[in-house]
């Protein structure tokens, strides 16, 4: 038997939409501020790769089914989700109109990104690279800091405390 992943929360909320060769999530309803989209898989890997989230030090989630919703979230500079790390869901980070893109920003969660690029999202805010935390400057790193995972949170704190110290 094929056991398939299907995401029950994701039902009637989102759908996977393809824009010539790119496949981009999009909302098929208004969503409200912190409401969950959708789950992510409870598999994991002690590295990075392309599709991978990362949770902690030496573990990055990734799903099994290559199809997955979650291997389509876009990275945006000035997104409209985040990641909840206490119950490894998705979440919208405002309301989100019936038919916008989700994204979320990649620096919030990945230290040392295995696929790194350049971003072109237009936002003022644009971080241009997109290599991975540990590549921002200590004024970007403390911008993101309201959304970062626990694991990047205490990466800064540890920062402060070198730079506090050293001063
Ligand atoms: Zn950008």
């Amino acid at each position: 038997m094929v056991c398939a992943y299907v995401n029950m929360t994701s039902l009637n909320k989102i759908e996977l939409r393809k824009i010539g060769k790119e496949k981009i999530l999009v909302t098929i309803k208004n969503i409200e501020k912190d409401e969950v989209l959708f789950n992510f898989e409870r598999k994991f890997l002690d590295h990075p790769i392309k599709t991978s989230l990362q949770v902690d030090e030496g573990l990055h989630q990734i799903s099994s089914d290559p199809e997955s919703i979650e291997n389509f979230l876009n990275h945006s500079c000035e997104p409209n989700g985040y990641i909840d790390f206490q119950d490894l869901t998705f979440r919208a980070l405002r309301n989100i109109k019936m038919g916008e893109e989700l994204t979320f920003n990649y620096l919030t969660t990945e230290w040392d990104m295995a696929n790194k690029f350049d971003c072109e999202c237009l936002s003022k805010y644009c971080f241009k690279k997109i290599k991975g935390f540990k590549y921002l400057t200590f004024i970007q790193k403390s911008r993101l800091s309201p959304l970062l995972s626990p694991f990047l949170k205490n990466k800064l704190i540890l920062e402060k405390k070198r730079i506090n110290a050293e001063a």
